[in-house]
């Protein structure tokens, strides 16, 4: 499979390419040349485990052979800790597709591991070193450490403001002492952290000297991952309902998840409607009910992994929707960058895409979806999985299922929990174990020259 950029699709990449660099240099997104029509495999596939899905998946998209295939797989899904990876449980009317499993109870995990692992097989052939950057307000840290820690050949600098994530966050990721992990407690904002990650990508010549690499959610081996738990989930639901099809509810930040359940659908996977679930910061919700894409400044909500106001997903499927062309395409981004707006014109009735539906829920609806599933089904929520949740319900449809994507395990969050429901009932023993802990940081000034020299003492140079 080839790939282009979002901004000129006639130039080809390979997958490892697109891999290894995440952002095309126009500043476009890796898109697949094809989306491969599976129809006539569907059958089949709904008798595979979730490793084998995921391999034939893979083998579409990546041109890796089967057998290195199946050891990337088998390392990056044996430390989720149930056979299933993403099972699904019955809720009410609702199917809830849990994707915490993985080492650090959040779904990112489902894709960084998955990466951490791919890079190591790149980085192992050509014998080079990879020194990963990232800035992170919570999340995305401690899902990307657990995906590279211990790998060889590479480096991971995680910046993250000093004081202003929550000890627990902050424990996920300083209690991982390998020695190619680099915690850095920055003293300033995530928008300070942000800043200076821009600016370190943006010195081209540093960038190269020390071959910075990114994790961010715009790589496609993390759409990728994400692709096969749509397909396993709807095969689960559709088994036991007997429905022909399935919708699916999914709480979105940088709408990378539901974009893979975008993909998946054009693949031929007979989904009905996905649902975007967003919080107070609902520019993607907004769009899809009005056709204008524009930001205002994000505010800090309940569930702060989807406290996002550019989506940087987003571009990957205004690509689709301008026609498959990068022309219109490059002009809608430039026009946002002046102006931070796009506007879509609605089809038919008014509607955006018929095959989403967009809801976003306030801290009361987030609290009161905690509660009342807590009461009525003795199933706790977290605040992203309860956004998306109270999405659902807001669109009900008694002709067609609907699976919930459980983004995070409720003890992440247990603060919320115990907002919600005045108990302290979210518990998870890994993240008691971590309190134990020897720690390890290295705090940081704000500036960039800094940070730098954290990078230049201590990278694969
Ligand atoms: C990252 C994250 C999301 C949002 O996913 P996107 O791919 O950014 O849309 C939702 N919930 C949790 C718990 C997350 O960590």
């Amino acid at each position: 499979m080839k790939y282009f950029s979002t901004r000129n699709d006639s130039i080809q990449y390979t997958f490892q390419e697109v891999v290894m660099t995440g952002l095309a240099r126009d500043g476009g997104l890796f898109l697949p040349a094809t989306i491969p029509d599976v129809t006539d495999s569907l059958k089949d596939w709904a008798k595979l485990s979730y490793r084998e899905l995921a391999l034939n998946i893979f083998q579409l998209y990546t041109g890796l052979d089967t057998i290195t295939l199946r050891t990337i797989i088998d390392k990056s899904y044996s430390t989720f800790r149930y056979e299933e990876i993403t099972p699904v449980v019955e809720m009410g009317d609702l199917h809830i597709m849990e994707l915490f499993h993985g080492p650090t109870l959040a779904f990112k995990d489902v894709a960084l591991q998955f990466l951490g692992n791919l890079f190591e097989h790149f980085l192992k052939q050509e014998k080079q070193i990879l020194n990963i950057v990232a800035a992170t307000s919570g999340d995305t840290g401690s899902a990307a450490i657990y995906g590279v820690r211990g790998k060889q050949g590479i480096r991971i600098f995680v910046m993250f403001p000093e004081g202003r994530i929550s000890p627990a966050q902050e424990r996920q990721m300083t209690s991982v002492l390998d020695d190619n992990v680099v915690n850095i407690a920055l003293e300033g904002t995530f928008d300070d952290c942000q800043n200076l990650l821009k600016s370190l990508f943006n010195d081209l010549e540093f960038k190269d000297e020390y071959s910075l690499g990114s994790v961010n959610s715009i790589n496609w081996a993390r759409i990728l991952a994400q692709i096969v738990y749509y397909f396993y989930g709807a095969f689960r639901v559709m088994e036991k309902t007997g429905s022909d099809s399935v919708r699916f509810s999914v709480p979105t930040g940088n709408f990378g998840d539901i974009f893979a359940g975008f993909v998946a659908h054009q693949m031929g996977l007979p989904i009905q409607k996905l649902i975007l679930a967003a919080n107070e910061n609902d520019i993607l919700s907004r769009f899809f009910k009005t056709g204008v894409y524009r930001t205002s400044p994000a505010m800090p909500t309940l569930s702060p992994s989807m406290d996002i106001q550019v989506a940087s997903n987003f571009e990957r499927y205004l690509y689709y929707k301008l026609g498959k062309n990068s022309v219109p395409l490059k002009e809608a981004m430039e026009h946002f960058a002046k102006e931070g707006e796009i506007k879509v014109n609605p089809g038919a009735e008014g509607i955006v895409d018929s095959l989403f539906a967009a809801e976003s829920a306030d801290t009361e609806e987030t609290l009161s979806t905690i509660k009342h599933c807590y009461e009525k089904h003795n199933y706790l929520l977290d605040p992203h999985t309860a956004v998306g949740v109270n999405a659902a319900v807001k669109n009900p449809d008694p002709q067609c299922p609907t699976i919930c994507l459980a983004t995070a395990h409720p003890a992440k969050f247990d603060d919320a929990v115990k907002r919600a429901t005045g108990k302290d009932l979210a518990y998870h023993e890994i993240l008691e174990r971590l309190k134990d802990l020897p720690v390890r940081k290295q705090v940081c000034a704000n500036s960039a020259h800094a940070v730098r020299r954290i990078i230049e003492e201590k990278s694969n140079h």
